[in-house]
């Protein structure tokens, strides 16, 4: 109640701006989910730096959300910024390649190790494609995917399982096609179940991000993933790995470290170092496979595709990110500061007598409410305490420092600074002294 009273009193532009929003936004904001940040209201943002954030009211934050991804390299950084202004003036968007688009792909090729690429305008549209193209290439009609799993907006895979069956999620509008019938659910780690399902013979892809990143923070163990990578290839299915979270582990993402050869890859968010663009890579022979399948359909919409994506700005932005920004010297500072984070994280959970653990994935850090790391996401959602993580975030942000929505994420990007890690740890440490 006075954390709720304190970011009231402190805010009055922002509560403002979103009362003036009322009338014109559906819930006064333009993605009616902005509000589910548990905040009395939303932050309105006026201007970003680095790894600031300034709201409307002037209150400079360190910026852990960097817009749930998106901003991993920091806001706006200085290469994107140039390549978008020297860009902007030739044209925006027409619907045909560029200059930029061949150095896009060799870019891509060479860092990620796939030879083929598609672009879309996010990740849930990359996804979306890559579900379809699996199933073409395939002639199978179900995708496997874990349970708690997130990958965009996508209906096909918006299923959980429960009791032994595939049900749709709750809590979706106006889906009125039953997605479950063709989907397969297991749990994360279970290597037994996983090959149960594909025995069926019937799985297009299993799409799957390598460490689940949206259910708390779930790690594979050690031989999840190369015998998981075998069983799909034993059972004919493509492994499409989703790194739009993932890319915190690396510059070249999160397979490529652990030596796992997607048929399909898909990024996003940053990628283009915030401006919006999505991606799917593929192998050879899915590409081979997917000639055939535009050799011989009839002509007509594919149902893949939109008219803005690979927009000249988008393209552009990629080049740049790809040879300026996701540099290795970036991805060494981002470590070594998020590792800093994490074992002092621990440490002051040790010092409150907590028995909660932080866990992380390169530039990722989550803090989880159970004493052990989950090994499935079912496990990690239990442990999950909607109340207390909003009391968490609200103090945090009263006093300068913002973190993702809906879960525990800190990221952090090559504009974060020891000082900023440092305020999040002095803040972490009084909101537990109160909450003890
Ligand atoms: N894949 C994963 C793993 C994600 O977490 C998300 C979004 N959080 C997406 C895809 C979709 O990204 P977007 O909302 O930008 O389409």
């Amino acid at each position: 109640m006075r954390e709720r009273q304190r970011y009231i009193d402190s805010h009055p532009l922002c509560r403002a701006q979103h009362e003036r929003s009322q009338a014109h936004w559906l819930n006064g904001v333009p993605m009616h989910w902005m509000t589910d940040w548990g905040l009395p209201f939303p932050l309105t943002v006026r201007q970003t730096s680095g790894a600031t954030l300034i709201d409307l009211d002037g209150h400079a934050c360190a910026d852990f959300c960097l817009g749930d991804t998106g901003a991993m390299f920091g806001h706006a950084p200085a290469p994107i910024a140039a390549a978008l202004n020297a860009t902007a003036a030739a044209g925006l968007t027409f619907m045909l390649p560029n200059e930029y688009t061949a150095r896009a792909g060799e870019l891509l090729a060479d860092r990620f190790g796939l030879p083929c690429w598609q672009m879309t305008l996010t990740a849930s549209d990359a996804n979306r494609a890559v579900v379809r193209w699996s199933r073409a290439i395939s002639g199978r009609d179900k995708i496997l995917v874990f349970d708690g799993c997130y990958h965009g907006t996508v209906d096909d895979v918006f299923v959980r399982a429960e009791g032994g069956c595939v049900v749709p999620r709750p809590g979706q509008v106006g889906q009125i096609v039953d997605v479950a019938t063709h989907a397969r659910v297991v749990e994360f780690n279970d290597l037994a179940a996983l090959e149960t399902e594909l025995a069926h013979g019937d799985v297009a892809c299993l799409l799957a991000e390598p460490v689940m990143t949206n259910a708390g923070m779930v790690l594979p163990e050690t031989d999840f993933w190369p015998r998981a990578r075998a069983l799909c290839a034993r059972h004919g299915t493509l492994l499409a790995l989703d790194e739009t979270h993932t890319l915190s582990s690396g510059p070249a993402g999160h397979a490529r470290q652990l030596g796992i050869a997607a048929d399909f890859l898909t990024l996003g968010k940053a990628i283009a170092g915030g401006v919006p663009c999505g991606l799917f890579g593929f192998t050879a022979s899915v590409r081979a496979r997917m000639l055939d399948v535009l050799a011989a359909k009839p002509a007509g919409h594919s149902g893949m595709g939109t008219t803005l994506a690979a927009n000249a700005l988008a393209t552009r932005a990629l080049v740049a990110c790809l040879e300026s920004v996701m540099t290795p010297q970036a991805f060494a500072h981002m470590n070594r500061l998020a590792g800093e984070l994490a074992s002092e994280l621990e440490t002051v959970l040790e010092r409150h007598g907590l028995p909660w653990n932080v866990v992380r994935v390169g530039a990722r850090v989550e803090l989880s409410l159970r004493a052990q790391p989950a090994r499935t996401a079912r496990e990690s959602l239990e442990a999950a305490d909607a109340a207390i993580e909003h009391a968490l975030h609200l103090y945090l942000l009263n006093r300068g420092v913002l973190i993702a929505p809906f879960h525990d994420m800190m990221l952090i990007s090559p504009a974060t600074t020891r000082v900023h890690v440092d305020q999040l740890l002095q803040a972490f440490d009084s909101c537990l002294r109160e909450l003890t």
